[in-house]
């Protein structure tokens, strides 16, 4: 099914409105050529990432070596610190294939925590946590229980319960953590608190979902999050690591590649980025890193929105929004991909909700014209990053010589923002030449299990048992 668009419906728009439009589509349509030619310099930049010498992708091996059978068993924690929120969860695995059981606490990040200091942020984590066992484990003598540390940031890993931050991204800055191992402060906080935990896997969101797809999906390959931030994780094989090659492990054995795909394209050498991307760039507490993600993450597309919308006011060749303060407009982040979504979801004809969402979020008493443009460009900025996003996987298909299997995603904008699915399936069909008569996509992306609190119990479920097996 196609997606629908309002292009019908541009007949009482004025013309220098039109032009903009047109301007608009022109800028942030990714037509199939260009899909393709993205997508193969993807996949030659994923294969770099893996030699020494490396490339824009960082291809961070994990540590984590196998894929669940559906029989892993335990009790674990999993923490969950995302861009977000931060949740804290208890996982049972029983003895029966594929199932669990999770009992959780979500937490509000403070905004303030994001900008603060690093030990401000882990002993807020390590707090979080002591009242999650107080209150679930009141009087009960807890000894070592395993945690699964759900960490979605780019962190370099020697060993499972290591990492160094390569970097923040999703616009967290909190000093002091760039550069170190994050285990080490994190544990060194839970053990003032007296709390008998042992932290046993350190992982990124994808590897979880991942792992937690791979648990009751065979056929699952790659695990993608489509949320505030951007990127994926597959199986790739020790063989196939060339930065690795001096460990001298059997080229058969697994290794979960945690991809940091985000930064795909720093050396800006295929992306389209348009002006609006630029200014992001410039004004991120990070310019020049995760080109990529600023261009398909949540945390950016009303960032987007905003600044096309401040620009469109501001040309003398348009008038747009003349009979409103638009102050509210010029402060940057007040839109999120929520925004959009709602935009995206009116169902009205006359865009009555648009019209009130502007009024209620941005006390801008927007016109019928305006309102089409604004719809249009929700438009836009979605099927761009669902299009962009399906150049990511289609690389990892390609680079594996994959042409059927299903992709574990997880994220608020997959979940959430409409058409996603349909936009990144047509994508992938263009740079795939799927054929019309295969009327099942043989790359299937399917909602994934909870990555960051079930991949995180499972992931340290399986480190125990390499453990036990002796191969460390
Ligand atoms: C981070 C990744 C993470 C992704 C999705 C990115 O900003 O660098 O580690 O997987 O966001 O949460
Ligand atoms: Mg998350």
């Amino acid at each position: 099914r196609k997606p629908p668009s309002r292009k019908g419906s541009f007949a009482d728009v004025p013309k220098d409105l039109m032009q903009q439009i047109e301007r608009l589509e022109e800028l942030f349509t990714i037509p199939t050529e260009d899909l393709k030619k993205i997508s193969a310099h993807f996949a030659s930049e994923l294969q770099k990432g893996l030699t020494e010498e490396g490339g824009d992708i960082p291809m961070i091996p994990t540590w984590c070596m196998s894929m669940p059978t559906g029989y892993e068993q335990g009790t674990y924690l999993a923490i969950d610190m995302g861009g977000t929120n931060l949740r804290i969860c208890e996982i049972i695995l029983p003895e029966e294939k594929g199932e669990f059981d999770i009992i959780q606490s979500k937490y509000r990040m403070p905004e303030e925590l994001k900008t603060g200091s690093a030990d401000e942020l882990w002993g807020y984590v390590a707090d979080c946590l002591q009242q999650f066992i107080e209150y679930h484990h009141e009087d009960e003598e807890l000894d070592q229980v395993p945690l699964g540390f759900t960490f979605s940031y780019p962190a370099t890993q020697d060993y499972i319960n290591h990492g160094v931050l390569q970097r923040w991204t999703k616009g967290f800055d909190v000093d002091g953590v760039e550069g170190k191992d994050v285990v080490e402060p994190f544990e060194a906080a839970l053990k003032e608190r007296g709390l008998p935990i042992k932290l046993t896997a350190l992982i990124n969101d994808t590897t979880g979902t991942l792992i937690a797809s791979a648990y009751t999906d065979d056929l699952c390959r790659i695990g993608c999050i489509f949320g505030t931030g951007c990127n994926a994780a597959y199986m790739e094989k020790m063989g196939n690591i060339p930065k690795l090659a001096h460990m001298k492990l059997d080229p058969e054995t697994p290794m979960a590649i945690n991809c940091e795909w985000g930064a795909f394209d720093n050396e800006h050498k295929v992306l389209p980025r348009t002006p609006y991307d630029i200014i992001i760039d410039k004004e991120s507490p990070r310019p020049g890193q995760q080109t990529f993600e600023k261009m398909v993450a949540g945390l950016y597309l009303g960032e987007i929105f905003r600044l096309v919308l401040l620009d469109l006011h501001g040309n003398p060749d348009c008038k747009i929004f003349e009979n409103s303060d638009v102050a509210k407009l010029k402060k940057a982040y007040t839109l999120d991909s929520s925004f959009l979504s709602a935009i995206e979801e009116d169902p009205f004809e006359n865009l009555v909700d648009t019209h009130l969402l502007l009024l209620n979020t941005l006390d801008i008493d927007a016109t019928k014209p305006e309102l089409e443009l604004c719809r249009r460009l929700a438009e836009l900025i979605g099927t761009r990053a669902a299009r962009l996003g399906a150049c990511g996987v289609a690389a990892i298909c390609k680079k594996m010589d994959w042409s059927s299997c299903h992709v574990g995603a997880d994220g608020s904008v997959f979940n959430k923002y409409p058409h996603y699915k349909a936009r990144w399936s047509q994508a992938m069909r263009e740079i795939l030449d799927w054929k019309k008569e295969q009327r099942k996509d043989p790359i299937e992306i399917r909602a994934a299990e909870d990555g960051s609190g079930v991949g995180a119990a499972l992931i340290a479920a399986l480190t125990l048992k390499r453990v036990q097996e002796g191969n460390t």
